[in-house]
């Protein structure tokens, strides 16, 4: 394996605050797809998988933190609940019972979420429940995510049934009775997950190596290594571009030209966190359940704030005198609250969660955490580029693609496709070698 940093893992990557071992990316993995758990397991972390100790969130709206009401990605669930947390206004209620009049549409082939939410539900579903949600998951905007690739459950919900709100309620009932939790986390961080792997993997790993190019050759692949000045060339039977969508297309210009051009048209929003850590005696009346998402319309410079070691039982375990909140800031094409420098964006998260929660004291540690081109944007169509993708790779024997550009940008769709990656090339392999004379 050969990876550009200095060490493996991507955008999970575990670091101290307060002296304390802190995810710096993901934090979470989805439960109740297999994929994520099931690695940790195989890499020696099954007494490390840990759920998070509360999931009751909060949105930070109309200038005040309110409970977050059930929801299926954004649609509302219980009608009830929804009312008593006021996120919406009255007016906002009663426009959503439209959407059981609406006439059924045909199963449109992609449209934006926030266009279809907006139309059946009304604006304010779309920007104070829909918009939050998706800034977590995409740091994206409801009227460009696609439906289909960006929130297959909501897809789901369209094909099911006419009415948005009768099948969210029904999906919800359903899943109601599945006792799994819906998160997973591990102790120490998720950001310990890639080095266990490539410890129990066994593989030759090459860090602070850039893959500069990609060549085919009559039988196999030959990788261009290293600065320009130093350069190196790698010969190999198979090659998995697990990068994402922008070096990725660079490294495809030269023989796959079809997907890098579409690779190319994918676009990233960076994202920033500030990690604070506060003693437990002056913040802990204030800092309640999971955390807050916030809306866009509220012109806030945070999109979210997790309250980690209300989360976390392991790291609430580890200081017990201390407690982690974890700011996030960035959404696609709005760099520019990401220009200032650190002590200036730590400021301003900080201000943003004393107006939420009424913290007043300083933090003991604060780290800043900047990513860019963190998350890629699927936009209307994305399947279909996704598909022309690998219809192009297919066609180049002992290539494949994987990661967050493709099938999902959540830890289990990402080792999901790697598997799938890891496949088809062994699979080319040994087509090769039995028709080998
Ligand atoms: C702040 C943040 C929080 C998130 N939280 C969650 C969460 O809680 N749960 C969840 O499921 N998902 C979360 N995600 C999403 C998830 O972490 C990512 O989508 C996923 O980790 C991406 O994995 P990847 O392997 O596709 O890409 P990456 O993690 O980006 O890995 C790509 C690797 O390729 C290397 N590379 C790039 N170009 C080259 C080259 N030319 N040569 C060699 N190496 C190269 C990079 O150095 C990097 O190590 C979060 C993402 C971010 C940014």
């Amino acid at each position: 394996m050969i990876e550009g940093a200095p060490v493996v893992g991507g955008k999970l990557r575990v670091s101290e605050v307060a002296g304390l071992p802190v995810d710096e990316g993901a934090e979470a993995m989805l439960n109740r797809r297999p994929e994520a758990v099931s690695l940790a397991r195989a890499v020696g972390l099954s007494e490390a998988i840990v759920h998070p100790e509360t999931i009751r969130s909060a949105v930070w709206t109309r200038g005040r933190v309110r409970p977050l009401p059930p929801t299926l990605m954004g649609i509302p669930t219980d009608l009830r609940a929804l009312a008593r947390a006021g996120i919406v206004s009255r007016s906002a209620l009663a426009r959503m019972q439209a959407d059981r009049l609406l006439p059924a549409s045909d199963p449109e082939p992609d449209v934006a979420v926030g266009e279809l939410v907006g139309h059946r539900l009304g604006a304010e579903i779309r920007d104070r429940l829909v918009e939050p949600l998706l800034g977590g998951v995409y740091a994206g905007h409801a009227r460009e995510i696609s439906l289909r690739a960006g929130v297959p459950q909501v897809a789901a919900l369209v094909d099911r049934e006419r009415s948005l709100l009768a099948a969210a309620s029904a999906a919800a009932e359903e899943s109601r009775g599945v006792g799994e939790p819906v998160f997973a986390g591990l102790a120490g961080g998720v950001g310990r997950l890639p080095g266990a792997v490539a410890e129990a993997s066994g593989a030759v790993i090459r860090t602070g190596t850039t893959v500069r190019g990609l060549q085919r050759r009559a039988k196999g692949w030959r990788l261009v290594l290293g600065p320009t000045r130093d350069e190196e060339v790698l010969d190999v039977d198979a090659v998995v571009v697990a990068v994402p969508a922008a070096p990725a297309a660079r490294l495809l210009a030269r023989d796959v030209p079809e997907a890098a051009r579409l690779l190319a048209e994918i676009e990233y929003a960076s994202v920033a966190l500030v990690t604070f850590a506060f003693r437990r005696d002056a913040v802990a009346d204030r800092v309640t359940g999971s955390g807050f998402l916030v809306p866009p319309v509220d012109g806030r410079v945070i999109k979210a704030a997790t309250y980690s070691s209300n989360k976390w039982g392991w790291l609430a375990e580890a200081d017990a005198d201390l407690v982690f909140v974890r700011t996030s800031l960035g959404r696609h094409r709005e760099e520019r609250d990401l220009q200032r420098d650190d002590v200036d964006l730590a400021a301003v998260a900080l201000a943003d969660l004393r107006a939420a929660t009424g913290v007043l004291t300083a933090p003991v540690d604060t780290r800043v955490t900047r990513w860019g081109g963190a998350l890629p944007q699927y936009a209307v169509g994305h399947l279909d580029r996704v598909a022309r993708v690998r219809a192009a790779v297919a066609g180049q024997p002992g290539l494949a693609v994987c990661g967050a550009a493709y099938d999902g940008v959540g830890i289990p769709a990402c080792i999901a496709s790697a598997e799938k990656a890891v496949t088809q090339v062994l699979a080319g392999l040994r087509r090769r070698e039995t028709m080998a004379p």
